[in-house]
């Protein structure tokens, strides 16, 4: 699985500055499914060659996943290591991330400079055969080259394969090929579908930007693109390559397995919780929102990738914790209008804050279990009583369920840092309690797989001031 993208352009060697990748080194890329390899296989005055070598592992693709039975060949009898799938979306995404996005600080001018690019793909499975390959790339100014393989060259009577090496010469910024690479090639493999990001639809809308509304495939790119929506491997490998640090970030295998291990478990606790939290804001009509203990803002991530919430404030006491949540929103490289809806701030729920006023919601998501106990009631004046948003969400383990644990001894606590956890009737004394003393009204969900006798893990309450209140 190999992809060339050469240039005649002079000095050819630009190319390396455009892709960020010396053209005298060999620089390997650790995925969640593979590893990636970018070396040129020529590098002069006239022309340049930069070649990206995808190394699948098959068997890694599908380790940790409960199959049945009838799949288990599939493990290791499929085409994905051979064939420009997907995969190859993730890794140009990763690879090329700086180019994709038309950065280059050596070389500004040319990268916003359309130049002759040739890109040879070797093998693109194309479902639909060589006139859907053409109807794809030719309406943007693509000439296309495409042969078809033979299923077998040793037995042509059984014809051809749906593989085709292609090329492509076009002449056009490397951004914009870059970003249709990324959009069309898992368009053809209509089999299975990875893709790169949580939101795709979000991403195809990036990555198209300026081409796809106009193309006259548009509507079938898009379905294409979107399919397949559910698969965990999907959402793993999406990520997984959100999470990295991308493009120079070379992450140890044995870390990225096991982040990708842990992924694939099926819906974890950490993901419904948020989920909860989401449609408990969104069904409030909440667009001011505070994450009290936003800890390493995954919470303030999803809230920031849905518009409605207009403006996101994530608060914490560790220093440490918000370090980690502004790499992982990628602060300094989101687009401003994104970057301008969300702040960080370090502060204390046990301190009074006036910047705690004036929101429409506060979500405060496993927080109240790390304060001492005799804290709570300060915790409980400054959200209640001093920055008193409409809405509060509040979670925090149920005791009960912890028996339920094999792993967790009898009696301990899920975390070392919790201070207590409630039983169901503990929480909701606590809670009345509040709402009473503060004017809220309140409500009680429980977040995941629920017990007959000993509720959920989680359990939620949901405040509300009355109207007026
Ligand atoms: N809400 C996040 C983090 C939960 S962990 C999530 O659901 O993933 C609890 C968080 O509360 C930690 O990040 C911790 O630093 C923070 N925290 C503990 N005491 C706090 C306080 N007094 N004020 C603000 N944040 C606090």
């Amino acid at each position: 699985m190999l992809l060339t993208i050469s240039t005649e352009h002079r000095p050819a060697t630009d190319l390396g500055f455009l892709l960020h990748k010396h053209p005298d080194r060999f620089q390997s890329f650790d995925l969640a499914f593979g590893r990636a390899h970018v070396f040129y296989s020529e590098a002069n005055e006239g022309r340049c060659s930069a070649c990206l070598l995808l190394d699948i592992d098959p068997v890694g693709l599908v380790r940790g996943k409960q199959r049945r039975q009838d799949e288990v060949l599939g493990r290791y009898v499929n085409d994905r290591p051979y064939v420009a799938s997907s995969f190859m979306s993730v890794a140009l995404a990763r690879v090329y991330r700086s180019a994709m996005a038309g950065h280059c600080k050596d070389r500004e001018a040319l990268a916003d400079t359309p130049i002759p690019l040739r890109v040879k793909i070797d093998v693109l499975p194309v479902r639909g055969g060589g006139g859907f390959l053409l109807s794809l790339f030719e309406p943007l100014g693509y000439r296309v080259e495409a042969e078809r393989q033979p299923l077998d060259e040793q037995f042509p009577a059984w014809g051809d394969s749906p593989y085709y090496s292609v090329t492509l010469h076009v002449t056009r910024r490397l951004s914009e090929v870059l970003s249709h690479l990324y959009v069309l090639i898992p368009v053809f493999d209509n089999l299975k579908h990875y893709y790169v990001g949580e939101d795709e639809l979000e991403k195809l809308l990036e990555k198209g930007a300026g081409w796809l509304a106009d193309h006259p495939q548009k509507a079938i790119i898009t379905r294409r693109y979107l399919k397949s929506r559910s698969s965990l491997l999907r959402q793993a490998l999406a990520r997984l390559v959100q999470d990295e640090g991308l493009d120079e970030g070379e992450e140890p295998v044995a870390a990225a397995e096991e982040r990708e291990a842990q992924l694939e478990k099926p819906l974890s606790l950490d993901q419904q919780r948020r989920g909860a939290v989401m449609a408990a804001l969104r069904g409030r009509g909440a667009r001011h929102v505070l994450d009290l203990g936003c800890g390493e803002g995954r919470l303030l991530k999803e809230l920031l990738d849905d518009a409605r919430f207009e403006r996101v404030v994530g608060m914490d006491v560790s220093i440490r914790a918000l370090e980690i949540a502004e790499k992982r929103l990628k602060l300094d490289r989101l687009p401003p209008k994104k970057a301008e809806r969300l702040q960080l701030w370090h502060g204390s729920l046990i301190y009074r804050d006036s910047r705690l006023q004036g929101f429409d919601a506060a979500a405060v998501v496993e927080v109240i279990e790390h304060l001492e106990a005799s804290r709570l009631s300060a915790l409980e004046r400054v959200l209640f009583e001093f920055a008193r948003p409409r809405s509060v969400v509040l979670t925090t383990p149920n005791r009960e369920y912890n028996q339920l644990w094999a792993s967790l001894p009898a009696g301990r606590l899920r975390h070392q840092d919790h201070r207590f956890e409630w039983t169901r009737a503990e929480f909701r004394d606590w809670a009345e309690g509040v709402a009473e003393r503060f004017g809220y009204r309140v409500g009680f969900l429980s977040v995941g797989p629920e017990h007959e006798t000993l509720g959920s893990p989680t359990q939620m309450g949901l405040f509300e001031l009355p109207e007026g209140g």
